[in-house]
Protein backbone atom coordinates (compact mmCIF):
# COMPACT_ATOMS: atom_id res chain seq x y z
CA UNK A 1 0.00 0.00 0.00
CA UNK A 2 2.35 2.64 0.94
CA UNK A 3 4.49 1.47 -1.70
CA UNK A 4 1.52 2.15 -4.41
CA UNK A 5 0.91 5.59 -2.22
CA UNK A 6 4.69 6.73 -2.95
CA UNK A 7 4.81 5.86 -6.67
CA UNK A 8 1.86 8.45 -6.97
CA UNK A 9 3.09 10.73 -5.12
CA UNK A 10 6.16 10.71 -6.92
CA UNK A 11 3.83 10.56 -10.30
CA UNK A 12 1.80 13.56 -8.90
CA UNK A 13 5.46 15.30 -8.05
CA UNK A 14 6.69 14.72 -12.44
CA UNK A 15 3.53 15.85 -13.51
CA UNK A 16 3.48 19.22 -11.31
CA UNK A 17 7.28 19.60 -12.70
CA UNK A 18 6.40 19.02 -16.30
CA UNK A 19 3.05 21.89 -15.65
CA UNK A 20 5.81 24.23 -14.48
CA UNK A 21 8.58 23.67 -17.25
CA UNK A 22 6.32 24.31 -20.17
CA UNK A 23 4.18 26.82 -18.57
CA UNK A 24 7.64 28.43 -17.36
CA UNK A 25 8.62 28.38 -21.24
CA UNK A 26 5.93 30.35 -21.99
CA UNK A 27 6.60 33.24 -19.87
CA UNK A 28 8.58 35.81 -21.45
CA UNK A 29 11.85 35.20 -20.86
CA UNK A 30 12.37 39.06 -21.87
CA UNK A 31 10.82 41.92 -19.70
CA UNK A 32 10.95 44.36 -23.27
CA UNK A 33 11.67 43.74 -26.69
CA UNK A 34 13.07 47.07 -28.78
CA UNK A 35 11.79 46.70 -32.71
CA UNK A 36 11.77 48.37 -35.50
CA UNK A 37 14.83 50.55 -35.22
CA UNK A 38 18.57 50.35 -36.92
CA UNK A 39 20.70 48.84 -34.16
CA UNK A 40 24.53 49.87 -34.94
CA UNK A 41 25.86 46.97 -32.76
CA UNK A 42 29.36 47.57 -33.01
CA UNK A 43 29.67 43.52 -32.88
CA UNK A 44 30.96 41.97 -35.50
CA UNK A 45 29.19 38.85 -34.91
CA UNK A 46 26.21 41.16 -36.61
CA UNK A 47 27.22 44.46 -37.19
CA UNK A 48 23.42 45.61 -37.62
CA UNK A 49 19.78 44.77 -36.22
CA UNK A 50 16.52 45.57 -36.30
CA UNK A 51 15.74 44.52 -32.66
CA UNK A 52 16.90 43.17 -29.26
CA UNK A 53 15.14 41.93 -26.00
CA UNK A 54 16.24 42.99 -22.93
CA UNK A 55 15.49 41.13 -19.29
CA UNK A 56 16.46 43.07 -15.97
CA UNK A 57 18.38 45.43 -17.14
CA UNK A 58 20.65 43.09 -19.52
CA UNK A 59 20.52 42.66 -23.35
CA UNK A 60 19.26 39.41 -24.06
CA UNK A 61 18.94 38.77 -27.86
CA UNK A 62 19.88 40.87 -31.25
CA UNK A 63 18.16 39.94 -33.89
CA UNK A 64 15.07 40.57 -36.41
CA UNK A 65 11.73 42.02 -35.66
CA UNK A 66 10.10 38.88 -36.13
CA UNK A 67 12.60 37.09 -34.42
CA UNK A 68 12.24 38.82 -31.04
CA UNK A 69 8.15 38.65 -31.35
CA UNK A 70 8.46 35.10 -32.12
CA UNK A 71 10.60 34.29 -29.15
CA UNK A 72 9.16 36.68 -26.87
CA UNK A 73 5.04 37.40 -27.54
CA UNK A 74 4.11 38.38 -24.42
CA UNK A 75 7.47 40.72 -23.88
CA UNK A 76 6.68 44.71 -23.72
CA UNK A 77 6.95 46.27 -27.40
CA UNK A 78 8.80 49.59 -27.38
CA UNK A 79 8.67 50.60 -31.08
CA UNK A 80 12.01 52.60 -32.05
CA UNK A 81 10.20 53.85 -34.98
CA UNK A 82 13.17 53.46 -37.93
CA UNK A 83 15.73 55.25 -35.96
CA UNK A 84 19.40 55.01 -35.20
CA UNK A 85 20.46 53.09 -32.14
CA UNK A 86 23.89 52.62 -30.34
CA UNK A 87 25.64 51.84 -27.54
CA UNK A 88 26.04 54.07 -24.92
CA UNK A 89 28.85 56.16 -24.98
CA UNK A 90 31.51 55.47 -22.36
CA UNK A 91 34.05 58.14 -21.29
CA UNK A 92 37.03 56.41 -20.51
CA UNK A 93 38.85 59.62 -18.57
CA UNK A 94 36.26 62.48 -17.51
CA UNK A 95 36.21 64.59 -13.89
CA UNK A 96 32.72 64.73 -12.94
CA UNK A 97 33.21 66.56 -9.95
CA UNK A 98 34.87 69.90 -11.86
CA UNK A 99 32.32 69.52 -14.49
CA UNK A 100 29.52 69.31 -12.21
CA UNK A 101 30.82 72.39 -10.26
CA UNK A 102 31.39 73.96 -13.69
CA UNK A 103 28.18 74.19 -13.62
CA UNK A 104 27.26 75.21 -9.95
CA UNK A 105 29.48 78.39 -10.00
CA UNK A 106 27.04 81.42 -11.62
CA UNK A 107 28.26 81.03 -15.17
CA UNK A 108 29.30 84.87 -16.04
CA UNK A 109 30.52 83.39 -19.57
CA UNK A 110 29.73 85.43 -22.20
CA UNK A 111 27.48 88.28 -20.43
CA UNK A 112 28.44 91.80 -21.43
CA UNK A 113 26.28 93.98 -19.96
CA UNK A 114 26.80 94.92 -16.04
CA UNK A 115 23.56 94.73 -15.62
CA UNK A 116 23.15 90.82 -16.05
CA UNK A 117 26.23 90.06 -13.56
CA UNK A 118 24.18 91.74 -10.66
CA UNK A 119 21.45 90.48 -11.73
CA UNK A 120 22.78 87.16 -11.87
CA UNK A 121 24.33 87.77 -8.77
CA UNK A 122 20.88 88.84 -6.73
CA UNK A 123 19.33 85.37 -7.55
CA UNK A 124 22.00 83.53 -6.50
CA UNK A 125 22.47 85.27 -3.02
CA UNK A 126 18.37 84.98 -2.76
CA UNK A 127 19.00 81.21 -3.15
CA UNK A 128 21.88 80.70 -0.91
CA UNK A 129 21.91 80.49 3.20
CA UNK A 130 23.90 83.67 4.56
CA UNK A 131 27.27 83.42 5.32
CA UNK A 132 28.19 81.12 2.48
CA UNK A 133 30.64 81.42 -0.20
CA UNK A 134 29.30 81.87 -3.86
CA UNK A 135 31.55 81.31 -6.49
CA UNK A 136 31.14 82.32 -9.97
CA UNK A 137 33.19 81.97 -13.14
CA UNK A 138 33.91 83.31 -16.33
CA UNK A 139 34.06 87.38 -17.13
CA UNK A 140 36.39 88.63 -19.39
CA UNK A 141 38.85 89.65 -17.56
CA UNK A 142 40.85 90.59 -20.93
CA UNK A 143 38.73 93.16 -21.82
CA UNK A 144 36.13 93.79 -18.75
CA UNK A 145 38.12 95.11 -15.87
CA UNK A 146 36.46 98.81 -16.45
CA UNK A 147 33.03 97.29 -15.79
CA UNK A 148 33.83 95.28 -13.01
CA UNK A 149 34.95 98.26 -10.97
CA UNK A 150 32.35 100.12 -11.88
CA UNK A 151 29.16 97.68 -11.12
CA UNK A 152 32.05 96.62 -8.32
CA UNK A 153 30.09 98.85 -5.23
CA UNK A 154 26.77 97.74 -6.54
CA UNK A 155 27.70 93.82 -6.30
CA UNK A 156 28.79 94.26 -2.37
CA UNK A 157 25.40 95.92 -1.68
CA UNK A 158 23.48 92.83 -3.19
CA UNK A 159 25.73 90.69 -1.38
CA UNK A 160 25.76 92.01 2.22
CA UNK A 161 26.29 89.03 3.77
CA UNK A 162 27.76 86.36 1.31
CA UNK A 163 31.23 86.41 0.28
CA UNK A 164 31.90 86.57 -3.46
CA UNK A 165 34.63 85.27 -5.86
CA UNK A 166 34.29 85.72 -9.49
CA UNK A 167 36.86 84.20 -11.39
CA UNK A 168 38.20 85.93 -14.43
CA UNK A 169 37.90 83.57 -17.74
CA UNK A 170 41.73 83.75 -18.38
CA UNK A 171 42.70 82.95 -14.46
CA UNK A 172 44.81 86.42 -14.33
CA UNK A 173 42.25 88.00 -12.28
CA UNK A 174 39.47 87.40 -9.99
CA UNK A 175 36.70 89.90 -8.23
CA UNK A 176 35.73 90.02 -4.58
CA UNK A 177 32.64 91.69 -2.85
CA UNK A 178 33.42 93.78 0.30
CA UNK A 179 32.32 91.33 2.36
CA UNK A 180 35.34 88.80 0.74
CA UNK A 181 38.05 91.72 1.02
CA UNK A 182 36.91 92.18 4.37
CA UNK A 183 37.57 88.51 5.89
CA UNK A 184 40.89 88.56 4.14
CA UNK A 185 41.76 91.61 5.51
CA UNK A 186 42.29 93.34 2.69
CA UNK A 187 42.03 97.24 2.86
CA UNK A 188 43.16 100.52 1.62
CA UNK A 189 46.50 100.11 3.37
CA UNK A 190 47.10 96.06 2.41
CA UNK A 191 49.94 95.99 0.24
CA UNK A 192 50.33 94.14 -3.17
CA UNK A 193 51.62 90.58 -2.54
CA UNK A 194 54.57 89.04 -4.14
CA UNK A 195 53.46 88.57 -8.09
CA UNK A 196 50.18 90.20 -7.58
CA UNK A 197 48.30 93.28 -7.48
CA UNK A 198 45.28 94.69 -5.57
CA UNK A 199 43.72 97.28 -7.75
CA UNK A 200 42.54 100.15 -5.22
CA UNK A 201 40.20 103.64 -6.41
CA UNK A 202 42.53 105.90 -7.34
CA UNK A 203 40.47 109.14 -5.98
CA UNK A 204 39.85 107.00 -2.46
CA UNK A 205 42.28 103.97 -2.31
CA UNK A 206 40.08 101.88 -1.80
CA UNK A 207 40.22 98.41 -2.99
CA UNK A 208 38.04 97.94 -6.06
CA UNK A 209 37.86 93.78 -5.91
CA UNK A 210 39.60 93.11 -8.79
CA UNK A 211 42.89 90.75 -7.65
CA UNK A 212 45.22 90.08 -10.71
CA UNK A 213 47.70 87.23 -10.33
CA UNK A 214 48.77 85.72 -6.76
CA UNK A 215 46.83 88.36 -5.19
CA UNK A 216 43.65 86.19 -6.10
CA UNK A 217 45.22 83.48 -3.72
CA UNK A 218 44.77 85.92 -0.66
CA UNK A 219 40.63 85.11 -1.18
CA UNK A 220 40.32 81.64 -2.82
CA UNK A 221 42.31 80.10 0.31
CA UNK A 222 39.67 80.93 2.50
CA UNK A 223 37.20 79.18 0.36
CA UNK A 224 36.38 76.50 2.32
CA UNK A 225 37.08 72.61 0.80
CA UNK A 226 33.30 70.87 -0.88
CA UNK A 227 31.30 69.54 1.32
CA UNK A 228 30.17 65.86 0.86
CA UNK A 229 26.60 67.16 0.09
CA UNK A 230 28.26 69.81 -2.21
CA UNK A 231 30.05 66.94 -3.80
CA UNK A 232 27.12 65.04 -4.24
CA UNK A 233 24.87 67.50 -6.35
CA UNK A 234 28.02 68.21 -8.32
CA UNK A 235 28.20 64.55 -9.20
CA UNK A 236 24.64 64.08 -10.17
CA UNK A 237 24.47 67.49 -12.30
CA UNK A 238 27.48 66.22 -13.96
CA UNK A 239 26.04 62.73 -14.42
CA UNK A 240 22.86 64.58 -15.70
CA UNK A 241 25.08 66.35 -18.39
CA UNK A 242 26.72 63.16 -19.56
CA UNK A 243 23.51 61.51 -20.37
CA UNK A 244 22.61 64.17 -22.52
CA UNK A 245 25.58 63.44 -24.31
CA UNK A 246 24.88 60.12 -24.71
CA UNK A 247 27.66 58.66 -21.80
CA UNK A 248 26.16 55.86 -19.86
CA UNK A 249 29.55 55.19 -17.79
CA UNK A 250 32.78 56.94 -17.15
CA UNK A 251 36.23 56.38 -15.73
CA UNK A 252 36.81 59.30 -13.18
CA UNK A 253 40.38 60.40 -13.38
CA UNK A 254 40.82 61.25 -10.14
CA UNK A 255 38.93 60.54 -6.91
CA UNK A 256 39.59 62.13 -3.35
CA UNK A 257 38.34 60.41 0.11
CA UNK A 258 35.44 62.53 0.45
CA UNK A 259 34.65 61.92 -3.14
CA UNK A 260 33.83 58.85 -2.66
CA UNK A 261 31.72 59.39 0.20
CA UNK A 262 29.54 61.70 -2.14
CA UNK A 263 29.22 58.77 -4.82
CA UNK A 264 28.68 56.08 -2.16
CA UNK A 265 26.13 57.80 -0.64
CA UNK A 266 24.99 58.68 -4.13
CA UNK A 267 24.68 55.02 -4.67
CA UNK A 268 22.87 53.99 -1.94
CA UNK A 269 19.53 56.68 -2.71
CA UNK A 270 20.08 55.25 -6.61
CA UNK A 271 21.75 58.43 -8.02
CA UNK A 272 24.23 57.58 -9.62
CA UNK A 273 22.75 58.00 -13.48
CA UNK A 274 25.98 56.99 -14.92
CA UNK A 275 28.40 54.19 -14.49
CA UNK A 276 31.48 54.68 -12.73
CA UNK A 277 34.77 53.34 -12.77
CA UNK A 278 36.85 54.75 -10.07
CA UNK A 279 40.33 56.05 -10.64
CA UNK A 280 41.75 56.46 -6.44
CA UNK A 281 43.72 59.82 -6.24
CA UNK A 282 47.43 57.79 -5.32
CA UNK A 283 49.05 60.64 -3.18
CA UNK A 284 46.36 59.87 -0.62
CA UNK A 285 47.96 56.59 1.14
CA UNK A 286 45.15 56.18 3.74
CA UNK A 287 42.57 55.95 0.15
CA UNK A 288 44.56 53.59 -1.67
CA UNK A 289 45.79 51.19 1.03
CA UNK A 290 42.84 49.53 1.62
CA UNK A 291 42.64 48.92 -2.46
CA UNK A 292 46.46 47.90 -2.07
CA UNK A 293 45.93 45.32 0.18
CA UNK A 294 42.46 43.73 -0.49
CA UNK A 295 42.15 44.48 -4.17
CA UNK A 296 39.29 45.86 -6.14
CA UNK A 297 35.52 47.01 -5.48
CA UNK A 298 33.69 45.35 -7.85
CA UNK A 299 30.31 46.67 -7.85
CA UNK A 300 27.69 43.62 -8.92
CA UNK A 301 24.99 46.20 -9.46
CA UNK A 302 28.05 47.73 -12.46
CA UNK A 303 27.28 51.38 -10.70
CA UNK A 304 30.12 52.10 -8.51
CA UNK A 305 33.39 50.09 -9.05
CA UNK A 306 36.89 50.42 -7.62
CA UNK A 307 39.59 48.98 -9.36
CA UNK A 308 42.40 51.49 -10.43
CA UNK A 309 44.39 54.01 -8.99
CA UNK A 310 45.54 57.51 -10.71
CA UNK A 311 49.72 58.56 -10.74
CA UNK A 312 50.38 61.58 -12.20
CA UNK A 313 54.04 61.73 -13.80
CA UNK A 314 54.69 64.96 -15.45
CA UNK A 315 52.30 68.12 -16.57
CA UNK A 316 51.18 69.73 -19.33
CA UNK A 317 52.53 70.57 -22.88
CA UNK A 318 50.39 74.40 -22.89
CA UNK A 319 52.32 75.19 -19.67
CA UNK A 320 55.85 73.74 -20.72
CA UNK A 321 55.79 71.15 -17.61
CA UNK A 322 55.50 68.04 -19.46
CA UNK A 323 58.71 66.19 -19.14
CA UNK A 324 60.46 65.91 -22.66
CA UNK A 325 63.48 64.19 -23.34
CA UNK A 326 65.33 67.48 -25.25
CA UNK A 327 64.09 70.91 -24.29
CA UNK A 328 61.44 72.64 -25.68
CA UNK A 329 61.92 74.22 -28.48
CA UNK A 330 60.32 77.73 -27.87
CA UNK A 331 62.42 77.43 -24.45
CA UNK A 332 65.47 75.95 -24.82
CA UNK A 333 66.13 75.83 -20.83
CA UNK A 334 63.23 74.46 -19.94
CA UNK A 335 63.04 70.52 -19.61
CA UNK A 336 59.40 69.72 -17.84
CA UNK A 337 59.19 68.52 -14.18
CA UNK A 338 58.56 65.42 -12.69
CA UNK A 339 55.23 64.68 -10.24
CA UNK A 340 55.86 61.05 -9.71
CA UNK A 341 59.71 59.80 -9.82
CA UNK A 342 59.90 56.52 -11.58
CA UNK A 343 60.97 54.45 -8.65
CA UNK A 344 57.20 55.87 -6.71
CA UNK A 345 55.33 54.46 -10.37
CA UNK A 346 57.20 51.38 -10.11
CA UNK A 347 56.49 50.84 -6.41
CA UNK A 348 53.05 51.53 -7.12
CA UNK A 349 52.81 49.60 -10.09
CA UNK A 350 54.26 46.07 -8.11
CA UNK A 351 52.21 46.62 -5.51
CA UNK A 352 48.66 47.41 -7.48
CA UNK A 353 49.52 44.55 -9.74
CA UNK A 354 49.86 42.10 -6.96
CA UNK A 355 46.41 43.12 -5.64
CA UNK A 356 45.00 43.01 -8.78
CA UNK A 357 44.71 46.80 -9.44
CA UNK A 358 45.17 48.42 -12.62
CA UNK A 359 47.24 51.54 -13.09
CA UNK A 360 46.60 54.84 -14.97
CA UNK A 361 49.54 57.50 -15.37
CA UNK A 362 49.33 60.77 -16.82
CA UNK A 363 52.52 61.34 -19.19
CA UNK A 364 52.27 63.86 -21.88
CA UNK A 365 55.70 64.79 -22.38
CA UNK A 366 58.30 61.91 -24.38
CA UNK A 367 60.50 61.23 -21.35
CA UNK A 368 57.30 60.77 -19.57
CA UNK A 369 56.37 58.58 -21.26
CA UNK A 370 59.49 56.39 -21.23
CA UNK A 371 59.80 56.80 -17.94
CA UNK A 372 56.69 55.38 -16.82
CA UNK A 373 57.24 52.61 -19.92
CA UNK A 374 60.47 51.77 -17.81
CA UNK A 375 58.63 51.78 -14.36
CA UNK A 376 55.80 49.66 -15.87
CA UNK A 377 57.79 46.77 -17.43
CA UNK A 378 60.10 46.61 -14.09
CA UNK A 379 57.19 46.39 -12.27
CA UNK A 380 55.59 43.76 -14.77
CA UNK A 381 58.72 41.41 -14.59
CA UNK A 382 58.15 41.88 -10.63
CA UNK A 383 54.90 40.63 -10.89
CA UNK A 384 55.06 37.62 -13.25
CA UNK A 385 51.47 36.51 -12.40
CA UNK A 386 49.89 39.33 -13.74
CA UNK A 387 48.68 38.70 -16.81
CA UNK A 388 45.78 40.79 -17.79
CA UNK A 389 47.12 43.78 -16.17
CA UNK A 390 45.87 46.33 -18.75
CA UNK A 391 48.17 49.15 -17.23
CA UNK A 392 47.11 52.39 -18.69
CA UNK A 393 49.04 55.84 -19.75
CA UNK A 394 46.50 58.76 -19.90
CA UNK A 395 47.29 61.00 -22.97
CA UNK A 396 50.61 59.27 -24.27
CA UNK A 397 50.91 63.22 -26.05
CA UNK A 398 54.12 63.41 -27.53
CA UNK A 399 55.76 60.04 -27.83
CA UNK A 400 59.21 59.07 -29.15
CA UNK A 401 58.60 57.05 -31.96
CA UNK A 402 60.86 54.34 -31.24
CA UNK A 403 59.00 54.62 -27.89
CA UNK A 404 55.84 53.31 -29.67
CA UNK A 405 56.25 49.29 -30.42
CA UNK A 406 57.12 49.50 -26.50
CA UNK A 407 53.60 50.07 -25.75
CA UNK A 408 52.78 47.37 -28.04
CA UNK A 409 55.50 44.89 -26.48
CA UNK A 410 54.45 45.72 -22.47
CA UNK A 411 50.39 45.83 -23.60
CA UNK A 412 50.22 49.35 -22.34
CA UNK A 413 46.32 50.62 -22.72
CA UNK A 414 46.84 53.68 -24.27
CA UNK A 415 44.33 56.42 -23.49
CA UNK A 416 44.13 59.18 -25.81
CA UNK A 417 42.20 62.57 -26.16
CA UNK A 418 41.10 63.62 -29.81
CA UNK A 419 40.35 67.31 -28.38
CA UNK A 420 43.13 67.80 -26.94
CA UNK A 421 45.33 67.55 -30.71
CA UNK A 422 42.69 70.37 -32.37
CA UNK A 423 43.12 72.71 -29.03
CA UNK A 424 46.63 72.37 -28.67
CA UNK A 425 47.46 72.17 -32.32
CA UNK A 426 47.92 75.81 -33.00
CA UNK A 427 51.18 75.80 -30.79
CA UNK A 428 51.81 71.85 -30.26
CA UNK A 429 54.50 72.53 -32.91
CA UNK A 430 56.30 75.26 -31.73
CA UNK A 431 56.47 73.72 -28.09
CA UNK A 432 58.44 70.38 -29.71
CA UNK A 433 59.13 71.40 -33.24
CA UNK A 434 58.66 69.20 -36.43
CA UNK A 435 60.49 66.33 -35.76
CA UNK A 436 59.18 65.18 -32.08
CA UNK A 437 55.44 66.65 -33.34
CA UNK A 438 55.09 63.29 -35.64
CA UNK A 439 54.99 61.11 -32.26
CA UNK A 440 52.71 63.92 -31.08
CA UNK A 441 48.80 63.20 -30.44
CA UNK A 442 49.40 60.06 -33.13
CA UNK A 443 46.54 57.74 -32.41
CA UNK A 444 47.09 56.20 -35.63
CA UNK A 445 50.98 54.99 -35.35
CA UNK A 446 49.52 53.44 -32.05
CA UNK A 447 46.76 51.67 -33.68
CA UNK A 448 49.34 50.49 -36.51
CA UNK A 449 51.66 48.78 -33.81
CA UNK A 450 49.03 46.96 -32.50
CA UNK A 451 48.35 48.70 -29.22
CA UNK A 452 45.11 49.23 -27.37
CA UNK A 453 43.27 53.13 -27.77
CA UNK A 454 40.64 54.11 -25.85
CA UNK A 455 39.68 57.49 -27.21
CA UNK A 456 37.99 59.84 -24.85
CA UNK A 457 37.56 63.41 -23.81
CA UNK A 458 39.51 64.72 -20.29
CA UNK A 459 36.42 66.66 -19.80
CA UNK A 460 35.36 69.44 -18.75
CA UNK A 461 38.59 71.06 -20.00
CA UNK A 462 37.34 70.09 -23.25
CA UNK A 463 33.64 69.24 -24.39
CA UNK A 464 32.20 65.80 -23.21
CA UNK A 465 30.69 65.93 -26.26
CA UNK A 466 31.86 62.58 -27.91
CA UNK A 467 30.81 63.47 -31.41
CA UNK A 468 33.20 66.17 -31.14
CA UNK A 469 35.55 63.81 -29.98
CA UNK A 470 34.54 61.62 -32.76
CA UNK A 471 35.48 64.16 -35.55
CA UNK A 472 38.56 65.06 -34.35
CA UNK A 473 39.94 61.61 -34.27
CA UNK A 474 38.57 61.09 -38.08
CA UNK A 475 39.54 64.86 -39.44
CA UNK A 476 42.66 66.32 -37.39
CA UNK A 477 40.59 69.10 -37.79
CA UNK A 478 38.59 71.99 -35.29
CA UNK A 479 34.78 72.12 -35.74
CA UNK A 480 35.39 74.62 -38.10
CA UNK A 481 36.86 72.76 -40.10
CA UNK A 482 40.63 74.07 -39.99
CA UNK A 483 43.50 72.74 -41.43
CA UNK A 484 41.20 71.95 -44.43
CA UNK A 485 43.30 68.46 -44.94
CA UNK A 486 43.33 68.10 -41.80
CA UNK A 487 46.71 68.54 -39.19
CA UNK A 488 49.20 65.22 -39.68
CA UNK A 489 46.26 64.29 -41.36
CA UNK A 490 48.12 60.57 -41.68
CA UNK A 491 47.06 60.13 -38.23
CA UNK A 492 43.14 60.29 -39.26
CA UNK A 493 41.09 57.27 -37.77
CA UNK A 494 38.42 55.53 -40.09
CA UNK A 495 35.07 55.97 -38.74
CA UNK A 496 34.41 52.21 -37.58
CA UNK A 497 37.93 52.34 -35.47
CA UNK A 498 36.39 55.85 -33.78
CA UNK A 499 33.37 53.91 -32.95
CA UNK A 500 35.21 50.85 -31.84
CA UNK A 501 37.81 53.40 -29.79
CA UNK A 502 35.00 55.09 -27.90
CA UNK A 503 32.83 51.70 -27.08
CA UNK A 504 34.50 48.74 -26.69
CA UNK A 505 38.13 49.96 -26.83
CA UNK A 506 36.99 52.29 -23.73
CA UNK A 507 35.17 49.31 -21.48
CA UNK A 508 38.44 47.33 -22.16
CA UNK A 509 40.40 49.65 -20.57
CA UNK A 510 38.25 49.34 -17.31
CA UNK A 511 37.65 45.38 -17.66
CA UNK A 512 34.47 45.98 -19.06
CA UNK A 513 33.71 45.01 -22.42
CA UNK A 514 31.85 41.61 -21.86
CA UNK A 515 29.33 43.57 -20.33
CA UNK A 516 29.62 47.06 -21.59
CA UNK A 517 30.50 48.97 -25.49
CA UNK A 518 28.21 46.40 -27.72
CA UNK A 519 24.46 46.28 -28.17
CA UNK A 520 24.57 42.17 -28.19
CA UNK A 521 23.38 39.22 -25.52
CA UNK A 522 25.10 39.38 -22.03
CA UNK A 523 25.92 43.15 -22.61
CA UNK A 524 24.03 46.03 -20.00
CA UNK A 525 21.56 47.50 -21.82
CA UNK A 526 23.09 50.85 -21.89
CA UNK A 527 21.96 52.50 -25.58
CA UNK A 528 21.10 55.78 -27.03
CA UNK A 529 18.78 56.68 -29.81
CA UNK A 530 20.49 59.39 -32.02
CA UNK A 531 19.31 61.47 -35.02
CA UNK A 532 21.20 60.04 -37.86
CA UNK A 533 23.20 56.95 -39.44
CA UNK A 534 26.48 57.20 -37.52
CA UNK A 535 28.13 54.46 -39.54
CA UNK A 536 27.51 56.53 -42.69
CA UNK A 537 26.93 59.92 -42.24
CA UNK A 538 29.93 62.59 -43.16
CA UNK A 539 32.74 63.58 -40.31
CA UNK A 540 31.04 67.10 -40.25
CA UNK A 541 27.55 65.79 -39.55
CA UNK A 542 29.24 64.54 -36.32
CA UNK A 543 28.87 67.96 -35.19
CA UNK A 544 25.21 68.09 -35.33
CA UNK A 545 24.07 64.30 -34.27
CA UNK A 546 21.51 64.49 -31.32
CA UNK A 547 20.95 62.21 -28.19
CA UNK A 548 17.40 61.88 -28.60
CA UNK A 549 16.85 59.48 -25.82
CA UNK A 550 19.29 57.32 -23.57
CA UNK A 551 18.73 54.12 -21.43
CA UNK A 552 20.56 52.97 -18.78
CA UNK A 553 20.17 49.38 -17.43
CA UNK A 554 17.22 49.18 -19.98
CA UNK A 555 15.33 52.31 -18.25
CA UNK A 556 14.65 55.75 -19.96
CA UNK A 557 17.07 58.08 -18.16
CA UNK A 558 16.83 61.13 -20.72
CA UNK A 559 14.86 61.80 -23.57
CA UNK A 560 15.66 65.22 -25.67
CA UNK A 561 12.08 65.86 -25.93
CA UNK A 562 11.30 65.97 -22.73
CA UNK A 563 13.86 68.28 -21.63
CA UNK A 564 12.78 70.60 -23.89
ZN1 LIG B 1 42.35 64.27 -16.78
Amino acid sequence: MRKTELKKALYLLLCTAIFCLVSCSRTPQADRIFTNGHIITINEDMPEAEAFAIKKGFITAVGTNAEMREAYPLAEEVDLDGKDVMPGIIESHGHMLNLGRSKMRVDLQGVNDPREVVQKLRERVAETTPGEWIDGWGWDDGAWKEQMTAISHELSIVSPDNPVWFAGLHGYNGWANAKALEMAGIAKDTPDPEGGKIYKDPKTGAPTGILANAAQGMITRLMPPLTVAQREKAFEIAGEELLKNGLTSVHDARITRKDLDALRSLKTKKKLKVRYYIMLDCTDEELIEPYLKNGPEIDPDNWLTIRCIKVFQDGSLGTRSALMLEPYSDAPDVLGVTTTSQEEIERLTIRSLQAGIQVATHAIGDRSNRITLDAYKAAIRAVPGAKDHRLRIEHAQVVALEDIPRFKELDIVTSMQPPHATSDMPWAEDRVGPERIKGAYAWRSFLDAGVRVPLNSDFPGETLNPFYGMHAAETRQTPEGKPESGWYPEQCLTREEVLYAYTVESAYSGFEEHIKGQIAPGMLADFIVISGNILTIPSKALLSLKVERTYVGGQLVYSMNASR
